[in-house]
């Protein structure tokens, strides 16, 4: 095995306005029948006029209520199978939770066993169905990512299937398909990508390529998350390609990463929304990029709860410790490997109390 790091890139991408009419082209060159995995959300939308379907194919709405489970690809991976043995392309057109699912369900078309056989590193033996996937948020970087995160439920764990072939082989990148998204929804979502590529160019563990498509994320985030309206049309393209540079960079996070982990873990918060509540309170570790990101909430009229923490059981306190501080490389990244010192569990308590 070669000790150097050999890198994939998403092989194809259009980024247009308009782009998602260029799906009948693409599809038109597959043989057998396609699946469409689809946020429930474009149900009854224009969206949904513009999926070629044919009479084969399969379509499937998808409810992100929660965020993926293991199960669930299972489920739909059986589903795939009883519409017939020839699927050659799935598509998924949604957000993060909607993309990881057609990638996951893609690689179970064509790998033996559970989804859960594969959350960890490369496990993924034979490569997927052709994917196809249609972002229609920006800011988790998933459309360029080689992971798709699941949460196994019987075991606690929240894990990717972290491999080559969970990577897209075709984007369509159509900045027309975020007009839609609710307002908070829509920042705490871009604001995964800021505050991953912060988390990684503030640890140590570094490398030039990631360095430089993190900071020309993040000087993206800083156009649109400042200026007068994010979600204007030239916003929200620069707001697609941040994501996508972010999602290429997939750099090593930092503490806010874990903590939002554990948020989500205990109380099930979405990681959007987790992320921004840490963020909230973390002007002890990251005290530029704080100021910064109270400036982009103010300048955007979004807000935050409060107030959600501070009385909890004891128990949840445990489990909000321990589903953060088992996230031991991002904290080494971040703190040094003696992190354990310097965010002691009551250190971290008293910052949960404070969200
Ligand atoms: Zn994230």
């Amino acid at each position: 095995m070669t000790e150097f790091k050999n890198i994939k890139n998403i092989p194809k991408y259009i980024f247009e306005k308009g782009s998602i009419s260029s799906l009948s082209d693409i599809v038109k060159e597959f043989d057998g029948f396609v699946v469409y995995f689809i946020d429930k959300f474009f149900q009854d939308n224009d969206v949904k006029k513009k999926i070629p379907a044919r009479r084969n194919d399969l379509i499937q709405f998808i409810d992100t209520a929660d965020e993926p489970k293991t199960s669930l690809i299972d489920k739909l991976c059986d589903q795939v199978k009883a519409n017939g043995e020839n699927c050659t392309c799935v598509v998924g057109l949604g957000g993060g939770s909607v993309l990881y699912i057609a990638k996951a369900v893609s690689n179970m078309l064509t790998n033996k066993g559970k989804a859960e056989d594969y959350q960890g590193w490369d496990l993924v033996e034979n490569p997927g169905v052709y994917k196809i996937g249609i972002p229609t948020l920006s800011g988790t970087g998933s459309e360029a990512s080689r992971t798709c995160v699941l949460t196994n439920v019987e075991k606690g764990i929240k894990l990717g299937m972290n491999s080559d072939y969970s990577m897209f082989d075709q984007l369509i990148l159509d900045p027309d398909l975020t007009k839609t998204v609710p307002r908070d929804q829509y920042f705490y979502t871009g604001m995964d990508t800021y505050l991953h590529c912060m988390e990684s160019l503030n640890g140590s563990y570094r490398n030039v390529v990631i360095d430089a498509l993190s900071q020309k994320a993040i000087e993206l985030c800083r156009e649109v998350f400042l200026s007068d309206d994010m979600m204007s049309e030239a916003n929200r393209e620069k707001m697609m390609i941040a994501s996508y540079f972010g999602g290429c960079a997939a750099g090593n996070v930092g503490v806010v990463h874990p903590l939002s982990a554990g948020l989500s873990i205990a109380l099930g918060y979405h990681h959007g929304i987790a992320n921004c509540l840490v963020m909230n309170i973390l002007e002890e570790y990251y005290p530029y990029e704080y100021v910064e990101f109270k400036d982009m909430m103010e300048k955007q009229k979004v807000s935050l709860p409060t107030g959600l923490c501070s009385k909890l059981d004891q128990k949840i306190y445990e489990k909000l410790y321990s589903s953060s501080i088992i996230h031991e490389k991002p904290l080494t990244n971040a703190l040094g490997a003696e992190f354990k010192t310097i965010l002691t569990k009551e250190k971290m308590i008293s910052l949960f109390k404070r969200i």
